[in-house]
């Protein structure tokens, strides 16, 4: 029994759970890893389901679940294969901004096709030389009647050459702006021009894309400008409060992922006669994780409740779900691949693929250390 979970809740955990062992496979994972392609049949698949579209609202084809319901269907896309889960959520995770801060006619042309899977979001924010620092990024819009234009250049932006919309972060005067850049403008490719480069393979989620986009003199009509114009910092933080709570649950979903099979593992692997669960030293370890396990499971449920209710600690717990549980989930799989011995560190098994891709999850939307100078200003 969990008291943040519903009946309704687990249901729908039971159901992403029952197409997850019916549809990810590890094999079709490691193909799309190897012709680094994105797994867009799926994403329509689940689209269509209706499981991106648990936590939105309902007024845009939403379940209205809010955080609560994203936390629940990534946590189980990522418990049954972490880089496949990882992929699949993190084709809507950049469009929390659009859904956030867009105008109607922007959340029915660009959120409602992406929570029925078939569009993909992506978020520019990062820049060669602006990273943490947001603020000193150098991307600038130049107003010029009805429409901007854009010179600079974004780095790491995921799922940048096949994502349908993107989410661009730009200075305009002194402060920023949030423009969206779509399908339609990247085909059209001017007046001036938008490049787009593949950074190349990566540590992990490499179904992904992690792109540059280059702009120069590139036109944006004034309609794509998100929200209120000035205000695109703001809107990008409160775009990573919700996502920062996703991406911990990535984590804990993988962090589940490990520990499972490890048990199962520890329990039919003999080792002098008896199985390696029976030592202590595994046994304890397994202990050790089971506890952590809980602890992160109760952070990040009470993260997401604080978030659905307009809660004033919400901020915060966003911060420490996005420090602790992908931290937490690192040592989890980082310790589990030394259960399973010599067979742990063989990329069939599945859980030296699971650290690399869960990785990230520590460094993105804010790195570790990014999220503790939020907590320490919020509780100091
Ligand atoms: C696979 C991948 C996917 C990504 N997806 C996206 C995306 O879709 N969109 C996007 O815009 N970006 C994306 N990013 C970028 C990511 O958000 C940044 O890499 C991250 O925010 C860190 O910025 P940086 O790499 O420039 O590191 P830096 O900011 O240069 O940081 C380097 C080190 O210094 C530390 N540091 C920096 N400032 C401080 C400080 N004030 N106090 C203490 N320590 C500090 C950092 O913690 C880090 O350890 C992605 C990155 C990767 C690798």
């Amino acid at each position: 029994m969990d008291p943040y979970i519903n009946n309704d809740l687990k249901d729908i955990e039971n159901a992403v759970k029952e197409f997850c062992s019916r549809e990810l496979d590890q094999d079709q994972l490691h193909k799309l890893e190897d012709e680094h392609r994105y797994p867009r049949e799926l994403f329509e698949k689940i689209g269509e389901l209706g499981f991106i579209g648990v936590g939105f609202s309902e007024d845009i084809g939403g379940s209205g679940y809010g955080a609560l319901g994203h936390v629940i269907a990534v946590k189980e896309f990522c418990r049954c294969l972490p880089g496949m889960g990882m992929a699949l959520s993190l084709g809507y995770i950049p469009g929390f901004v659009v859904d956030i801060y867009g105008s109607p006619e922007q959340r029915e042309k660009y959120v409602r096709p992406m929570i029925e899977g078939r569009y993909i979001s992506a978020i520019s924010v990062t820049e060669p030389d602006s990273g943490s620092d947001l603020i000193s990024l150098k991307t600038r819009m130049e107003d010029r009647g009805d429409r901007y234009v854009v010179n600079g250049s974004k780095v790491f932006t995921t799922n940048a050459g096949y994502a349908d919309f993107y989410a661009l972060l730009a200075k305009d005067e002194d402060r920023q702006s949030i423009m969206i850049v779509d399908r339609e403008l990247i085909e059209k490719n001017g007046p001036g021009r938008f490049e787009i480069n593949d950074l190349g393979r990566k540590m992990g989620i490499n179904t992904t894309t992690s792109g540059e986009l280059v702009f120069s003199d590139f036109e944006i009509p004034k309609e794509n400008v998100l929200g209120q114009r000035g205000k695109g910092l703001r809107m990008v933080l409160d775009g990573f409060e919700l996502g920062r709570i996703v991406i911990a649950a990535q984590a804990f979903g993988s962090m589940l992922y490990g520990y499972e099979k490890t048990v199962d593992y520890a329990r039919k692997r003999k080792q002098f006669g008896q199985p390696i669960i029976r030592f202590q030293s595994v046994e304890h370890d397994l202990v050790d994780m089971y506890v952590e396990i809980e602890k992160c499971r109760n952070l990040l449920y009470k993260a997401a409740w604080l978030y659905d209710n307009g809660d004033p600690e919400s901020k915060k717990y966003s911060s420490l779900v996005k420090l602790a549980i992908p931290e937490c989930a690192i040592r989890v799989l980082n310790r589990t691949i030394d259960i399973l011995g010599g067979y742990g560190y063989m990329r069939d098994q599945g859980l030296e693929g699971a650290l690399r891709d869960i990785r990230i999850t520590s460094i993105y939307e804010g790195t570790s250390n990014i999220q503790k100078n939020t907590l320490s200003r919020m509780i100091f």
